[in-house]
C-alpha cells in the first residue's frame, strides 16, 4: 500500500482536518490543532515528501522522519501537522485490518470511557444553573474556569468571587459529582497558591494549568503548596516534555492533546510514562471530533486513564460526522469501528470552510489597557 495524496479540510467552527489517501482506496482522517489552521495546513504540505510514495502502516518511521527529519523540532505549528498526519496512518492501519485503533494498542481495559462537560455563565447563579442541568443530562464531572484576567498579584476580591462560583457549583451538584477546575495559565504562581487554598473546601478533583507551562519549576514551587491535584499538558508537546513534568513532581494528571501533542500513539505512550508516577491520563480536547475520535482510541487501552475532556454538542460531531458520537450516562461507547470508526460529511463541510485566520482573543486589563493572559 502507498500514499498517493494529502489533503487538509479547514472547517468552521475552528477547525483543521486531514486526509491521507492511499493507491488502495483506504483513506485516513486526522485532525490538527485548529488555532492558526492555515498556517499549520502549510506546515501539513511541508510534510508530503516524507509520505508521498510511502506505506502508510509504518507509522512509527513516518512519525520519526517527520520529526526527527529537520534540524528544528518542536512547538505548536510542527507538532500539530505531524499529529494530525499520524492519526490518518492509524486510521489507515485499522481499516486495513478491519479492527479499531485500540484493538491494535493492546486492547480494551475498560468498557465505556468517562466524559466531563462544560458549565456555562460567569455568575454563581448561572453556574449553579447549567451546572444542575448538566447533570440532568447524566454527566457525573464538569469543568470551568472560576475567574477571568487577573493581574500578577491583585486584589482578594477576585480571588472570593471565584471561590463564589465554585462554592456555588458544589452547593448545586453535591458532593456525587466531580468538579474540575481550569486556571488557564492565567494567574501568576502567587495568585494560584491563594486561588487553591480558597477553593480547597470545594474539592475540586484537580486544578488545570494553574500557571502558564513555560517553566516547569515555577508549577513545581505551585504543586509543593497545594493539596488540590494538578493537571497539566494542552501546550506540551511529545514525551519529551511530559518526562519534566513527571520527574519533577509538577503534576498528578497528563492532558496531552492528540491533535498536537504527536499523535494517537504519542499520547499513549505519554500515558505510559505517567503509569510509572502513578499519574493519571485526560486527554485534553476543546477541538474538534475527529480529535475526539482519536483520544477516544487511547482511553480505551489506557489503564490510568481518568477522563476525557470534549466540547458539547460540536465535539460530538453533529453535521461533520456521518454518525456524531452519543454521550449515555456521562459515558461513551468504545468505537467499534475500523481504525478511528468515524466517516466525514464531507459534502457539509465543503459547504462549511473556515474563512478566517481562527485564533483565540485578546484580553486587556480593564484600569491601564494592558495584556492579560487569555
Ligand atoms: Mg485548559
Amino acid at each position: 500500500m502507498k500514499i498517493t495524496r494529502v489533503r487538509t479540510l479547514p472547517v468552521q467552527p475552528r477547525w483543521l482536518f486531514v486526509v491521507v489517501e492511499t493507491d488502495e482506496g483506504i483513506y485516513g482522517y486526522g485532525e490538527c490543532l485548529g488555532d492558526k489552521a492555515f498556517v499549520i495546513a502549510e506546515a501539513v504540505k511541508s510534510y508530503e515528501h516524507h509520505l508521498i510514495g510511502e506505506d502508510p502502516r509504518r507509522i512509527t518511521h513516518l512519525w520519526q522522519s517527520m520529526y526527527r527529519g529537520a534540524f528544528w523540532r518542536g512547538g505548536p505549528i510542527m507538532n500539530a501537522a505531524i499529529s494530525g498526519l499520524e492519526m490518518c496512518l492509524w486510521d489507515i492501519l485499522g481499516k486495513s485490518l478491519n479492527t479499531p485503533i485500540w484493538q491494535l494498542l493492546g486492547g480494551a481495559v475498560r468498557d465505556r470511557i468517562r466524559v466531563y462537560s462544560r458549565p456555562s455563565g460567569s455568575t454563581p447563579e448561572e453556574l449553579a444553573f447549567s451546572a444542575k442541568e448538566i447533570v440532568r443530562r447524566g454527566y457525573s464531572a464538569m469543568k470551568f474556569c472560576p475567574f477571568s484576567k487577573v493581574k500578577i498579584v491583585d486584589h482578594y476580591q477576585i480571588v472570593e468571587e471565584a471561590a463564589a462560583r465554585v462554592q456555588a457549583v458544589r452547593e448545586a451538584v453535591g458532593t456525587g459529582v466531580d468538579i474540575l477546575l481550569d486556571f488557564h495559565g492565567r494567574v501568576s504562581p502567587a495568585m494560584a497558591v491563594w486561588m487553591e487554598e480558597a477553593m480547597r473546601p470545594f474539592h475540586p478533583m484537580f486544578i488545570e494549568e494553574p500557571v502558564l507551562p513555560e517553566n516547569v519549576d515555577a508549577l513545581v514551587r505551585v504543586a509543593q503548596q497545594f493539596k488540590t491535584p494538578i493537571a497539566t499538558g494542552e501546550r506540551l508537546f511529545t514525551k519529551w516534555e511530559f518526562r519534566e513534568i513527571l520527574e519533577k513532581g509538577a503534576a498528578s494528571i497528563l492532558q496531552p492533546d492528540p491533535c498536537v501533542c504527536g499523535g494517537i500513539f504519542e499520547t499513549r505512550q505519554i500515558g505510559a510514562m505517567a503509569e510509572t508516577w502513578y499519574a493519571a491520563l485526560a486527554p485534553h480536547n476543546p477541538y474538534g471530533p475527529i480529535n475526539l475520535a482519536a483520544a477516544l482510541q487511547v482511553d480505551a487501552c489506557t489503564p490510568n486513564f481518568l477522563i476525557q475532556e470534549f466540547i458539547d454538542p460540536d465535539g460530538l460531531g453533529k453535521g461533520h460526522l456521518k454518525e456524531p458520537f452519543a454521550v449515555k450516562d456521562g459515558y461513551i461507547d468504545l468505537p467499534q469501528g475500523p481504525g478511528l470508526g468515524i466517516e466525514l460529511d464531507e459534502e457539509w463541510i465543503a459547504a462549511r470552510p473556515l474563512s478566517l485566520l481562527s485564533d483565540v482573543g485578546r484580553w486587556f486589563h480593564d484600569d491601564d489597557g494592558s495584556m492579560a493572559d487569555w
